[in-house]
């Protein structure tokens, strides 16, 4: 049983103990008031509405019930009981869902139920520096009000990092609200099923972290595979839309990655200057401190450039012409499809490696690179394209993580013994 007990609120921290068993919790979420943005203009919210949205995936994948004498609204409530059905759907593909039955997946929240008002706080979205919020912060700029930087779920912040932080902040027009928690780090360290933050926690833990702001809207950003992934993911629309009640609404912008990057590079080039999507710690001694009408920047290659997810953010700004501007990387290639298709397309190896999800991820770009050729060299309708995942997706299929093993041969039934005989009854007594 996973119990919720009342939060405790101390300035502008809130902390929630939470007992899984006899394991006891203390998540925390301080939020940082030396911001210029308008969020603390209102009390914090201490209701447990974001926890309870956080800890849903740990509840259904271990079959464990949330108690709390607490009340959670009752929209929200209706809207968490959809996603067993979502579990149970993609259920057969997920190697990490194979310790519970499909037949086991359920959700149970034993607390008070009552009706929230809307609330009256900003419109949120994520900003880490990466290719999914800075698209969704400028896609959706006329109805986000606040962009949130979370320390201790978007990698560290050391002064480039901040300073980089607030030139995107310029370039955007957005208002940045910095929040500290130990959400993350605490439940990566659950020994429980479903903690993985890739697959199943990201934007649940977003969601906790964002609602002491009260927010009335939250705007979540995707992986940049598309809302129809056939594989689940921590940020995958399947889920995230459940994430909603009378409280706060939300809405996902998810399109395929190259998509994002042609948007953010024909709307706001600049955002090239500071773009950071690599989790590695790289090399900061070459940095230059730069100003333009923006702002200020440090120039320097926060990509480590080699990973796979710094080569197909490169190959994707390579394809769409700007390599030469993408000066948070190394650029030291001049032909970058060549060497990402001798790298990971023709590396059969590789490719046995490659997870399920990853192997979608593949898929995509196969298709972005068979594009880019059949056009002769441009990516001009990437936006009008739609990806297939296989013919419905359904080709892909997870080997087994060890072969069944066979069951023993029946045995057959010890053979009846026949009855004895059956004996008269005496004769009935004479009344
Ligand atoms: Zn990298």
């Amino acid at each position: 049983m996973i119990h919720i007990a009342r939060p405790i609120i101390r300035n502008s921290s809130i902390e929630y103990p939470v007992t899984f068993g006899d394991m006891k919790y203390r998540f925390k979420i301080n939020v940082e008031t030396q911001a210029r943005s308008q969020a603390l203009s209102q009390p914090l919210n201490t209701n447990i509405d974001g926890i309870v949205c956080m800890l849903t995936p740990i509840a259904i994948l271990n079959n464990m019930e949330i108690h709390s004498d607490e009340p959670i609204d009752v929209h929200l409530y209706n809207n968490l009981m959809e996603l067993p059905a979502v579990y149970k759907k993609y259920h057969y593909r997920h190697t990490l869902m194979s310790h519970i039955s499909v037949d086991d997946i359920a959700l149970r929240l034993r607390m008070p139920m009552c009706e929230r008002p809307p609330a009256t706080g900003p419109s949120v979205t994520p900003i880490s520096m990466g290719v999914d919020s800075l698209y969704t912060i400028l896609k959706k700029s006329a109805d986000v009000d606040t962009a949130v930087h979370i320390r201790g779920l978007d990698g560290h912040m050391d002064h480039v990092a901040e300073t980089n932080l607030k030139y995107a902040s310029t370039v955007l027009n957005k208002p940045i609200q910095y929040i500290t928690t130990n959400i993350k780090r605490l439940m990566g360290k659950l020994p429980l099923k479903g903690t993985n933050y890739g697959v199943f926690t990201g934007d649940g833990i977003f969601v906790a972290a964002v609602y002491p702001l009260a927010p009335r809207n939250i705007i979540f950003n995707g992986f940049g595979c598309e809302n129809n992934f056939p594989c689940l993911s921590g940020q995958h629309h399947a889920i995230n839309r459940h994430f909603k009640g009378g409280e706060f609404v939300s809405e996902n912008v998810d399109i395929a990655r190259v998509k994002k990057i042609k948007y953010l590079i024909e709307n706001k080039p600049r955002l090239l200057n500071v773009l950071k999507v690599c989790t590695m710690q790289t090399d900061m001694r070459m940095i230059t401190y730069t100003t333009d009408s923006d702002g200020s920047y440090y120039e320097a290659v926060v990509n480590c450039s080699e990973c796979g997810k710094c080569d197909k953010t490169l190959l994707y700004i390579w394809m769409l012409g700007f390599y030469k501007d993408a000066i948070t990387f190394s650029r030291n290639k001049s032909d970058f499809l060549s060497h990402f298709e001798n790298k990971y397309v023709s590396n059969i190896e590789y490719k046995k490696k490659r997870l399920l999800a990853n192997r979608f991820y593949d898929m995509i770009v196969d298709q972005v690179i068979a594009l880019y050729k059949k056009n002769g060299g441009n990516l001009h309708n990437v936006e009008e394209f739609s990806f297939l995942y296989g013919p419905t997706g359904d080709n892909v299929t997870l080997q087994p993580l060890s072969p069944l093993q066979p069951l023993p041969p029946l045995q057959p039934l010890p053979t009846l013994q026949p009855l004895p005989p059956l004996q008269p009854l005496p004769p009935l007594p004479r009344s």
